[in-house]
């Protein structure tokens, strides 16, 4: 699932790399994964893209007409949404493909999905708040403004285990369920824990590792996914999907549980108390 730091370097991409070019053509070949009617979809023709960024899980592209932001197209990528920056619109068409911008100088963005699970939005540039949950979403996980004592303030208000809490995007957004993991092995945190039994300086302790742990691996990814914005690079985890593997820290084996949405994690490192 692609979370802060695949996304936010897909937006950097995009930002450099797509904006300035003009939509000849917006078709969706997937429909069932754009919310926006081909009428709607029609309009991106003879737009220009102005920006790319990031927002919780959201990419943001925003289209303008004359100079002027006409309509943004929010992606939700989920499990397995990726974008593809082709310099050729020639190149064949993977299945589930949701959607197809065709530039006027003959490149493409296309956003594939494997499990069909993404959702995109086409709104006007103040509709965000239309979209499911947008409203509710708390601050970026790497907002600036979110200080510690902001930080404090705002787990208070959240109950829960770790690792949901982490993941909860009205508390943080942008966290998923790899880097959740990868936090709380920095933090020493154990991920069923209770957010009620932290102690405060636990409670630092999470701030600072999230901080930390979600800039480096930005750039980590900075600088191993462009100009393949469609490629993930997870090779660098130190925990996440680990299980049975050596403990970083202690060297004892990493113990993970669950199935498709797996928690790795070290009994040792990260005591459940
Ligand atoms: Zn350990």
């Amino acid at each position: 699932m692609p979370e802060l730091p695949d996304l936010t370097i897909v937006a950097e991409e995009l930002q450099a790399r797509a904006t300035g070019r003009t939509v000849l053509e917006a078709t969706a070949p997937m429909p069932i994964l754009v919310r926006a009617t081909p009428p709607e979809l029609a309009r991106l023709a003879g737009t220009a893209i102005t920006s790319a960024r990031r927002r919780g899980k959201f990419l943001l592209i925003t289209f303008a007409r004359d100079g002027v932001d006409e309509l943004v197209l929010a992606a939700n990528p989920m499990l397995a949404g990726r974008f593809w920056l082709l310099d050729d619109a020639k190149q064949k068409v993977r299945a589930r493909t949701g959607l197809r911008l065709r530039f006027s100088d003959g490149g493409e963005l296309r956003y594939v999905d494997r499990e069909m699970l993404g959702k995109l939005y086409l709104v006007a540039p103040d509709g965000l708040e239309a979209i499911p949950g947008w409203t509710d979403m708390g601050p970026d996980a790497d907002d600036p403004d979110l200080t510690l004592e902001r930080f404090r303030e705002r787990i208070r208000r959240h109950p829960g285990e770790l690792k949901s809490l982490l993941r909860n995007s009205r508390f943080v957004a942008g966290i998923g369920n790899a880097y959740s993991d990868e936090i709380l092995w920095q933090a020493q945190l154990a991920p069923l824990r209770r957010r009620s039994t932290l102690k405060p300086e636990e409670v630092d302790r999470l701030y600072a590792a999230m901080r930390s742990v979600l800039a480096e691996a930005t750039s980590r990814v900075r600088t191993l996914v462009p100009p393949d914005i469609h490629l993930q690079h997870r090779e660098f985890l130190k925990v996440h999907l680990r299980g049975g593997e050596p403990c970083p820290r202690c060297g004892r084996v990493l113990r993970q549980i669950g199935g498709d949405e797996a928690t790795t994690f070290c009994r040792s490192c990260q005591p459940p108390f």
